[in-house]
């Protein structure tokens, strides 16, 4: 084989580890093996006629790195394939992958109804600056489909959520919620960044858009900020698409590069998180300092079947409650010796974190129980260290 360019809608017939190591690439004359970066904002014609056809239109190729590049390409090509989706555009943070799904689809006087079970700047974007704008959001508890139905008006024209939910683990079942929406004449999209495509894929399931911050696992070790849409040609292609060659927040070639490496190991590493996270969550649930351990891949979780029904293994995020106060979880999460104590997730290292002091500090008490994050609660993101070391090393404050 001399060309590495496997046309990236081929997602039927090749494996998944095949079209996250092979899709995309288009070896130039070097004949390089690996995939090469171009860092480059503008390209040149081979006359002014050729020049006058491309920004015409009339003719495909480059034109300047915010409309479109080869490494990011490569990475855009490589992701759709991975999410069974036509179309793929690359982003410069997850923050700018939910900015462009919305502003490409949404005019002033749109409605959306999200689940309150977002990632907490999501919510912020939505309230404040999607609603200085015109777009109303209403937000929904995460697993009750009755609310979602009964939030929908004749001008809704999005459903958004992630699923599982942070950090409580709660589930959406994707085919009825992308069923209600299309009855209503509404798009469902879907943040799949918990589980990504090695473990769940959305457009599969009736979604009609994913998006991403490749800044977690995508990436995978912590390196590089970054985010991406995927969808069909005609709404991700043109609407998304526009909004961001447009108004620039595109991703970076050099970045493209990193996550295009991180996708040919994102399965492996997927399965060893959630493989570690099973792990830990059975042995979390035998302990009497804690109360409770939310993880879709417990059999004591309320959704696990629905999980096992639309992941394939359930992820490298937990969260437990310990019996006490605020200053009890802050001893164990103090009493750590190598777990990193930061909010990100998604790295080689294991996160650990205090949601109510930390990603949700900036709600009222009120807010937060019913929100579900107790002073008790504790979120760990395990990572790819041996996991006898990570329940050691929470033993330790649990003791
Ligand atoms: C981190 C995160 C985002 C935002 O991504 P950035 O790359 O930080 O902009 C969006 N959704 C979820 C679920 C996240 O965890």
């Amino acid at each position: 084989m001399t060309d590495d360019s496997l046309d990236h809608s081929d997602f039927s017939t090749l494996g998944f580890n095949t079209r996250a190591i092979r899709t995309g690439h288009q070896r130039t004359a070097e004949g390089e093996h690996g995939e090469p970066i171009f860092p480059t904002s503008s390209y040149v014609f081979d006359s002014a006629a050729q020049a006058a056809a491309r920004f015409a239109g009339e003719e495909p190729g480059n034109i300047y790195s915010r409309f479109t590049n080869p490494t990011v390409r490569n990475f855009e090509q490589r992701l759709a394939s991975l999410e069974a989706g036509e179309r793929a555009v690359a982003t410069s943070s997850g923050m700018a992958a939910i900015l462009a799904t919305f502003m490409g689809l949404l005019k002033a006087g749109d409605h959306v109804v999200s689940s309150r079970s977002i990632f907490g700047t999501s919510v912020i974007l939505f309230n404040n600056y999607l609603g200085k704008f015109g777009v109303e959001t209403t937000f929904v508890p995460l697993t009750d489909l009755s609310a979602w139905e009964k939030a929908i008006r004749p001008e809704t024209k999005v459903l958004f959520l992630e699923t599982p939910s942070n950090p409580l683990a709660e589930v959406a079942d994707i085919t009825a919620l992308a069923e209600l929406a299309h009855a209503r004449g509404c798009l469902l999209v879907v943040d799949n960044c918990f589980c990504t495509p090695a473990l769940q894929q959305p457009l599969k399931l009736g979604a009609d858009i994913i998006v991403h911050s490749a800044t977690k696992y995508l990436d995978g070790q912590g390196r590089c900020i970054g985010g991406a849409v995927v969808g069909s040609e005609d709404i991700v292609g043109k609407d998304v698409y526009g909004f961001l060659r447009t108004c620039g927040p595109t991703m970076s070639p050099f970045n493209a590069w990193v996550f295009l490496k991180g996708l040919e190991t994102l399965k492996l590493r997927m399965e060893a998180h959630s493989k570690s996270a099973l792990t830990l969550a059975q042995w979390l649930e035998g302990r009497t300092a804690v109360k409770k351990v939310h993880y879709t891949g417990l059999e004591s979780h309320p959704q696990h079947a629905l999980a096992c029904k639309q992941q394939s293994a359930h992820g490298g995020v937990l969260s437990f409650e310990v019996n006490g106060s605020k200053e009890d979880a802050w001893k164990v999460i103090d009493a750590t010796r190598f777990l990193s104590i930061t909010a990100n997730l998604g790295d080689a290292k294991t996160t650990i974190t205090h949601p109510a002091t930390t990603t949700h500090g900036r709600l009222t008490p009120e807010e937060r129980a019913a929100a579900g994050i107790s002073d008790g609660l504790i979120r760990v993101a395990v990572g790819l260290e041996e996991v006898e070391d990570v329940i050691a090393d929470l033993e330790r404050g649990l003791a």
